[in-house]
C-alpha cells in the first residue's frame, strides 16, 4: 500500500540572539511557525495518525521552547539549529518524521527533508 503523508502546525514565541551577527546579536523574540510531516500507512481507522494525537506530541516539544530565551536551551539558537533539535525530539518519540520546517518570519524557513 502506498505512504500516506500527513501534516499539522503549530507555533510559539520565544526570545533568541545569534551570538557574534551584526544584527541578530541583539535579543529579539519571533512567533516562529513550526510545521511537521510524517507518513505512514493508512490505518483501518482511515488515518495514518490521528492529527489530534500528532498535534499533542509536536505541541508537547514545543512547549519548551515557548516564551524562553532560546540561547538556554541551544547554543546558537537559529532557526536551522531549532529544526534540528524539533525534528531530533519527534524522532526519538517515534514519530516517521517526513519534514520539520520552522519558519521565524513569513519570508525565512529553515527545514529538514527526510
Ligand atoms: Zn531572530
Amino acid at each position: 500500500m502506498e505512504e500516506m503523508i500527513i501534516g499539522i502546525s503549530t507555533s510559539f514565541s520565544a526570545a533568541h540572539s545569534i551570538p557574534g551577527h551584526k544584527k541578530c546579536g541583539k535579543i529579539h523574540g519571533h512567533n516562529f511557525k513550526v510545521e511537521v510531516e510524517i507518513s505512514g500507512r493508512v490505518k483501518e481507522n482511515g488515518m495514518v495518525m490521528d492529527f489530534f494525537d500528532l498535534k499533542k506530541i509536536v505541541n508537547e516539544v514545543v512547549a519548551k521552547f515557548d516564551h524562553t530565551l532560546l540561547n538556554e536551551q541551544i547554543e546558537i539558537p537559529t532557526s536551522e539549529n531549532i529544526c534540528l533539535r524539533i525534528f531530533e525530539e519527534l524522532a526519538e518519540r517515534g514519530l516517521n518524521v517526513r519534514r520539520v520546517r520552522v519558519s521565524e518570519n513569513e519570508d525565512k524557513w529553515a527545514e529538514i527533508r527526510n
